[in-house]
C-alpha cells in the first residue's frame, strides 16, 4: 500500500468514526438538525461577519424572539414582523412573510438545505438577516421605541 493511500484510508476511517459519534450523540442536537453531516462548505468567500452570522444561525444562537423570550429578554416569542408564529431561525430564513422579498431560494427547502453547503445561498441568507434588522429598526422607530432626538 502506498503512503498516500494509507494516509487517505486513515483520514476516511477518522471521518467515519467522527460521523458515527456525531450521529449517536445526544449533545448538540439543534446544531445536528441543521448540519447532520460534516461541514465541507468553504467559507473563504465570506466576510468574517458573515461567517459569524452563519455559525450563530446553525447553533440557533441568534437573537430571534424565541431565543430572547427563553432568556426573559422579550415579552413573548411571536415574530414582531409578521405576528403569525414564533420567531425562530427557521421562521426568519424560510417562512416569515415580511421577509419574502429578501428570500430568493425556494421556501420548500428545509433549514438544513438553506444553511447547507451551497455557497450561492449565503448572500441570500445575509440579505434576509439584514432586511430583518432594517425592518425591526424601522418599526421600532415608527412606534417611538427609539429616541430620535439626540
Ligand atoms: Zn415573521
Amino acid at each position: 500500500m502506498s503512503l498516500p493511500t494509507l494516509v487517505n484510508n486513515i483520514r476516511q476511517k477518522t471521518v467515519n468514526q467522527w460521523m458515527e459519534r456525531w450521529n449517536d450523540s445526544e449533545k448538540g442536537r439543534d446544531f445536528y438538525s441543521v448540519q447532520p453531516k460534516r461541514n465541507t462548505c468553504r467559507y473563504k468567500t465570506l466576510t468574517r461577519r458573515q461567517q459569524v452570522q452563519i455559525s450563530r444561525l446553525k447553533f440557533h444562537h441568534f437573537p430571534c424572539q424565541k431565543y430572547l423570550h427563553r432568556f426573559n429578554l422579550a415579552g413573548d416569542s411571536v415574530c414582531t414582523l409578521c405576528n403569525e408564529e414564533d420567531e425562530t431561525v427557521e421562521h426568519i430564513i424560510l417562512k416569515c412573510t415580511a421577509l419574502e422579498s429578501a428570500r430568493t431560494f425556494r421556501t420548500t427547502e428545509n433549514l438544513t438545505e438553506a444553511l447547507g453547503n451551497r455557497d450561492n445561498q449565503w448572500s441570500t441568507i445575509d440579505n434576509i438577516i439584514m432586511e430583518r434588522g432594517v425592518q425591526i429598526r424601522t418599526r421600532a422607530r415608527d412606534a417611538g421605541g427609539m429616541d430620535q432626538h439626540q
